[in-house]
């Protein structure tokens, strides 16, 4: 299985939203139907899940959100819960985008919550993780990718069919337009198995965890990140905003898996 997941971020209104779901849609449907070793994923902002929901059900394409909160009801001001996400029809939910770990101060601990939040109501968590440039340069690339993985996983047992997706950004490549290597995106898939498999069973890290990469994918380059065994999708922003650009990485998505 591999996973092509879009991040529309905060870049469209509801309804840009709806017309770029549609669109998706129309272009992954015919395809994803004989296609159902790719999960296409669109991630859009809380305001249009609604009617985003609306749209990709009973379709090949999922919805997940962009975030969510820990509790699932009470007095939090502007937050959502994972029941709520799961009642509007997501299916997986992103967790410490690395845009919330710089603008709004997200922490490991917090993503811990969430992640048992979401796995509590049925949804699959897509953590983010990824070191900053000035980590990466200073040797701290690995700690740092090891200590948020540890920390999200913190006290989390996956029951019964349970998944966790975790997403490997390198921070700086975010919206830069220049992907790493693919070759030192798979060396830190390695460390991030690596890391699960101290925590969890093998046979559970196998089953029931993925890791994907993210930061500046695109057509011209998601072949060379799916040609590794080990990179199992990619989390995009940018090039998830371009139908005609999405639907085919949905395609080369198919084709690595078929290889
Ligand atoms: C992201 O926001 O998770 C992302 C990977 O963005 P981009 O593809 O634009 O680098």
């Amino acid at each position: 299985m591999k996973y092509l997941i879009g991040n529309w971020k905060m870049q469209l209104n509801e309804s840009e939203s709806e017309a770029l779901a549609a669109e998706v849609v129309r272009l992954w449907a015919a395809q994803g139907a004989t296609k159902t070793d790719v999960t296409v994923v669109l991630c859009p902002s809380h305001m249009a899940l609604e009617e985003v929901g609306k749209i990709t059900r009973g379709t090949p394409v999922a919805m997940g959100a962009q975030d969510t909160f820990w509790e699932d009801k009470g007095a939090f001001t502007g937050e959502i819960s994972a029941k709520t996400l799961k009642e509007l029809g997501c299916e997986y939910c992103l967790v410490g985008h690395s845009e919330r770990r710089q603008f709004l101060a997200e922490t490991d601990e917090m993503v811990n919550k969430k992640v048992q939040a979401l796995l509590r109501h049925g949804l699959v968590p897509i953590v983010c993780v990824g070191e900053t440039l000035d980590e990466r340069n200073s040797g701290r690339r690995d700690s740092v990718v090891i200590s948020q993985v540890r920390v999200a996983m913190n006290g989390v047992r996956l029951v019964g069919a349970q998944r966790v997706i975790i997403a490997y950004e390198p921070r700086w490549v975010i919206g830069s337009g220049n992907a790493v290597a693919p070759e030192s995106a798979a060396e830190m898939h390695h460390l991030i198995i690596s890391t699960l498999q101290e925590l969890f069973a093998a046979d559970i890290v196998d089953r029931q965890f993925s890791v994907i990469y993210g930061g500046a994918a695109d057509s011209k380059n998601l072949a060379g990140f799916l040609a590794m065994d080990v990179i199992r999708g990619s989390l995009v922003g940018g090039a998830a905003l371009k139908p005609l650009e999405f639907a085919a990485m949905a395609e080369i998505a198919a084709d690595a898996v078929i290889k």
